[in-house]
């Protein structure tokens, strides 16, 4: 069974009868409104103009007195082209069909305006709390602890980070970081588990709709080149060594953290997560980046250790070999 469709209507004002009989290489005076040629049709060879065409109301009529071809333009142009005219209108219906028109998109609910969820006065007052507590308190000495058998055996360094050990608070989300390491983030904290408890990370946004990198607030394209690692440890890592880092903490580089990175005046990035990442999330980290307009590169990644951050426990000269290694464009 063949499903015909109706022809259409020859939609004679919009075929230019003339253009496209000259498209076919067929001569015709453009300027005249009656005019006989020599017939185009390619099983009639006419020696003496015989076909005739004229135009009446609007339309091309055609008489050809030679092979008797008798109709209207569009019937010439389809015979020229080989169909009928059915077909012609048809294909040349469907060329010209409008794009369909878009629906305009139904006006959605503003999304809900991130609220913070206290001042940043009380976020700095809650970190030093908990920085306090890390250097002298008396039930942080097992974060001390973990924090040496990690190679952060330098207070300096513990102080320049802010490393801190989450004190009581009332602030909403950080009551639960309460005993673990606390790292301070821009917008809120990431805490690390110094036991075997679950999960190994938390995370508080407080200032921050999204989880925003570890050390952001930390780099600056002056002092050189950025890489862009997991963890905290990692960035720390790298910083000891000299080169500048964020840590993406598990999530996806957010591109409001990619966009503070372009306007500070980054032009690159290298990306160096976990050899386990997944490849859609180190490609995902690549593509965030060049949407705020900084160039990704992807580097090797430490070698012979399992992230960036087992290095902090070697020698420094260990630690800058491992660096200068895997900092190495993949
Ligand atoms: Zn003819």
């Amino acid at each position: 069974m063949t499903a015909t469709l109706p022809p259409l209507a020859p939609a004679w004002e919009r075929v230019d009868f003339l253009a496209e009989l000259e498209r076919r290489e067929v001569r015709v005076p453009w300027n005249r409104a009656r005019f006989s040629v020599r017939c185009p049709l390619p099983d009639h060879e006419d020696r003496t103009p015989s076909c005739s065409m004229s135009l009446v109301n609007g339309k091309w009529l055609v008489k050809c007195f030679g092979c008797d071809f008798s109709g209207d333009g569009i019937d010439l142009l389809a015979a020229l082209d080989g169909m009928t005219s059915a077909e012609w209108c048809r294909i040349r219906a469907s060329r010209e069909a409008p794009l369909p028109v878009p629906v305009p998109a139904r006006p959605r609910p503003p999304e809900p305006a991130f609220r913070p969820l206290c001042t940043p006065e009380e976020l700095a007052g809650y970190l030093d709390a908990c920085h306090q507590a890390l250097l002298s308190g008396n039930d942080s000495a097992a974060a001390r602890r973990y924090l040496r058998d990690r190679g952060l055996t330098d207070g300096a360094e513990i102080r320049a980070w802010r490393l801190g050990f989450g004190v009581s608070t009332k602030l909403p989300k950080l009551w639960c970081m309460q005993g673990r390491l606390v790292f301070p983030c821009p917008g809120g904290v990431e805490a690390r588990a110094i036991d075997d408890a679950q999960p190994k990370y938390l995370a508080a946004n407080l200032l921050t709709e999204r989880k925003l990198p570890f050390a952001l607030d930390q780099v600056d394209p002056e002092r050189g080149p950025l890489a862009i690692v997991e963890g905290a440890f990692d960035a720390i890592a790298l910083h000891r060594a000299e080169v500048q880092a964020i840590a993406v903490r598990g999530k996806p580089l957010a591109s409001e953290a990619a966009a503070r990175l372009r306007e500070r005046g980054f032009t690159s990035g290298y990306i160096s997560l976990d050899p386990d990442a997944e490849r859609q999330a180190v490609l995902e980290v690549g593509r965030t980046l060049v949407r705020a307009g900084i160039a990704p590169y992807w580097v090797r990644g430490p070698q012979g250790v399992k992230d960036w951050g087992e290095v902090l426990t070697r020698s420094d000269e260990e630690l800058l070999g491992a660096v200068a290694e895997g900092l190495v464009l993949r």
